[in-house]
């Protein structure tokens, strides 16, 4: 391809970006600036201009779904499939194969689900989940921890572990002797191993790096310390890496990663270059606008769209209602200029996207899953289904087998069949553990109703389909039009984040969804919702509020807000919260004084500034209209729907009681 060609569309930095000499080079950039843009042209670009040799270029990313995406972009870009794009665990085990093939040595099987495995070294024990369990030990992993550090790094991390440290710790040692007894090998232990052969053998280490010569890595905010072990052994002492990165999205947390990596890389990795990109191409400003007050931060987020329609909250009664709301809104978006795939429904949890696509199936327009629900309509699954969907069972001992049956025996040679079979078990075992997590009472029809509630027409993968996925899943993707469904306490942020670092995770994720919409965007939430058999009263996410208010602000007219002045507003609000013990208000109105003071309560409760919940002004605005009904509250300026909604009852008990 012409080099010049591969410069067309490129800002000054982006340009840089893609011809700098050298390295090692870091973007650091906010979601819609380009990032993947830069890392896919500068590998065509250093191609196209004889510095790279594609069968040497190595391009990392965290999931299967986003290495297609880049290789995707490459190919656009004209790249055959002789650069190698692929995740940490798929390039380390292609690497292993190689060498044990190379060596002669037999393969140890791949455990590739651990929950049953774990469940047998447990044994029961009441009130502790073995995917807990699993996930706890898996996060340890990624943070190279071990049996011997874990109590230790689990304090520092304020973790909350599933088991007792200490028996966490001795579950990891019995975890690692069993695998070892067994032959079998773990996914993070491919990334360990891959880590060993290179660091064991330095004439191996030379070949290796030879091969990897260029190392690009998308989305590196989601490094976690066991990969980052693995890309330093990879690369050895060559300087041509290329990283990007977004500290506003760093989403896996949770699962060990480690947003501090991206950072310390561009601070002290030496005569490495920063380039900073700081327009956004992707959203309009009114999105844009909402975006950053979701974050409460806007660097990076300069808009380069025209202007497009002001985002949209709406409420619904209950999620089944949501689910078809949102159906009817995408038909509406739908035109012949705008295919289905044009359109996103995304939500914070995998379950909440069964009753979506249900909707969207029902009316007929075709949805499929992002990253693919395939292994349910499997044969295996249905006749494995059939045995414990039959009243009577006793589902912990029927999973148990199941469990040991997928695992089978130490050594077994499998072939490509028997592994995909077993892969389409594992996923049905998940489900049964979650079912069994979920419901007090498990029976086999009950685990049946629930699976039925999680199935739905497949969509193959070329056809037209609007797109359903999680935030996570969401992740580097984009869309015209975007849904962003369930905003609502309990799901955004997500019940289990308590602590100061997993609700700010959660604030990002909002972030990275809300970015996502290129030219319209509608959020809702539902007052109900339906969780297995029970049904739940449902609030407002508590980041509604705030974007309401600014939603309002952009219908009365205002042009998309200067972020710098928004973001300055936030901090001063929140920093006078901090510092200052709650003066009373200069005025002696005593409706106006009681409605503080209930906010200040709302604002500790929801652990949001109280400008959040309601700024002074809407505050005097009530206290001198004193309204006695919700029809008088929702005239008043600064009430929305949500809010009202959300508060009516409340403000109207205190002004009824202070006046
Ligand atoms: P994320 O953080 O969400 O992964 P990103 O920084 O990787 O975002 P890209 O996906 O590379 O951003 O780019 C966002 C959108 O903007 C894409 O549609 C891309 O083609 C477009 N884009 C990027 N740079 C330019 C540019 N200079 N001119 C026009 N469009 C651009
Ligand atoms: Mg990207």
């Amino acid at each position: 391809m012409d080099p010049e060609s591969l410069l067309a569309g490129l800002n000054e930095a982006q340009r840089r970006a893609v011809t700098t000499d050298g390295g090692p080079l870091v973007v650091l950039a906010g979601a819609g600036s380009g990032k993947t843009r830069v890392l896919t042209r500068r590998i065509a670009y250093r191609i196209a201009i004889d510095q790279t040799d594609p069968r040497r270029v190595l391009a990392l990313t965290f999931t299967r779904k986003a290495a297609g995406e880049l290789r995707d972009r490459l190919r656009s870009l004209g790249l055959r499939d002789d650069v190698v794009a692929g995740t940490f665990h798929g390039v380390a085990l292609t690497q292993l194969r190689q060498r044990w093939s190379e060596r002669g040595i037999d393969p140890p099987q791949l455990l590739d689900r651990k929950v049953g495995f774990i469940a047998r070294l447990m044994g029961r024990q009441a009130g502790v989940d073995p995917l807990d369990v699993v996930s706890e030990m898996e996060w340890a992993r990624a943070r190279l921890v071990d049996g011997a550090t874990y109590a230790e790094a689990a304090r520092a991390a304020g973790r909350t572990p599933p088991l007792e440290p200490k028996a966490m710790a001795a579950l990891m040692e019995a975890y690692a002797q069993e695998k070892r007894r067994r032959r079998l090998v773990d996914f993070d232990d491919l990334l360990a191993l891959a880590i060993r052969d290179i660091r064991s053998d330095p004439d191996y280490a030379a070949a290796v790096r030879w091969r990897h010569r260029h190392l690009y890595v998308d989305e590196f905010q989601d490094v976690n310390p066991l990969q980052y072990e693995l890309l330093s052994a990879w690369r050895g002492n060559t300087p041509d890496l290329f990283i990007v990165g977004d500290p506003n999205q760093a989403i896996y947390g949770w699962n060990g990663a480690d947003p501090a990596l991206l950072a310390r890389f561009a601070k002290r990795e030496p005569g490495a270059e920063v380039v900073e990109l700081l327009d956004n191409y992707r959203s309009t400003p009114q999105i844009l606008t909402l975006a950053r007050a979701a974050l409460g931060t806007g660097k990076g987020l300069e808009p380069h769209r025209g202007d497009g329609a002001v985002p949209e909250i709406r409420s619904y009664a209950n999620d089944v209602a949501e689910a078809d709301g949102i159906a009817e809104a995408i038909r509406h978006a739908n035109s012949v200029t705008r295919p289905w795939r044009d359109q996103a429904v995304l939500v914070r949890t995998n379950a909440q996207l069964v009753v979506v696509e249900q909707a969207l199936t029902a009316a007929g327009i075709p949805a499929r899953i992002k990253g693919g629900a395939g292994p349910l309509g499997t044969p295996e699954v249905k006749t494995e289904l059939r045995v414990l969907t039959q009243p009577g069972r006793d589902l912990q001992y029927l999973i148990g087998e199941l469990d040991s049956a997928i695992e089978g025996e130490a050594g077994e040679q499998l072939t490509q069949a028997e592994i995909e079979r077993r892969s389409n078990l594992a996923a049905l075992s998940r489900l049964v553990h979650e079912y069994l997590s979920v419901d007090p009472a498990p029976t086999g029809p009950g685990l049946g109703a629930w699976i039925g509630t999680l199935r739905s027409g497949e969509v193959a993968a070329d056809r037209d389909a609007v797109e359903l996925a999680t935030f996570h899943g969401a992740k580097g993707l984009e869309w015209p039009v975007v849904h962003v469904a369930g905003l609502e306490q309990g799901l955004v942020p997500i019940g289990y984040a308590k602590t100061g670092a997993q609700l700010d995770e959660e604030t990002r994720l909002l972030y990275v969804a809300i970015t996502r919409a290129e030219s319209e965007l509608y959020l809702s939430w539902a007052a109900e919702r339906t969780f297995g058999n029970k049904t739940v009263r449902r609030q407002p996410s508590p980041h509604l509020g705030n974007l309401q208010s600014v939603i309002d602000h952009l219908r009365a007219g205002h042009r998309p807000m200067d972020w710098k002045a928004q973001v300055s507003q936030g901090r001063a609000a929140l920093s006078k919260s901090k510092k200052r013990p709650v003066i009373e208000a200069d005025t002696d109105d005593p409706v106006f004084v009681a409605l503080r003071a209930w906010r200040r309560t709302r604002a500790k409760a929801a652990d949001v500034p109280a400008y959040v919940i309601f700024n002074d002004q809407t505050l005097r605005a009530v206290a001198a209209a004193k309204p006695a009904n919700r029809s008088q509250l929702g005239r008043l300026p600064g009430i929305g729907p949500v809010k009202l909604e959300r508060y009516a009852d409340e403000l109207l008990e205190v002004v009824a009681s202070a006046s």
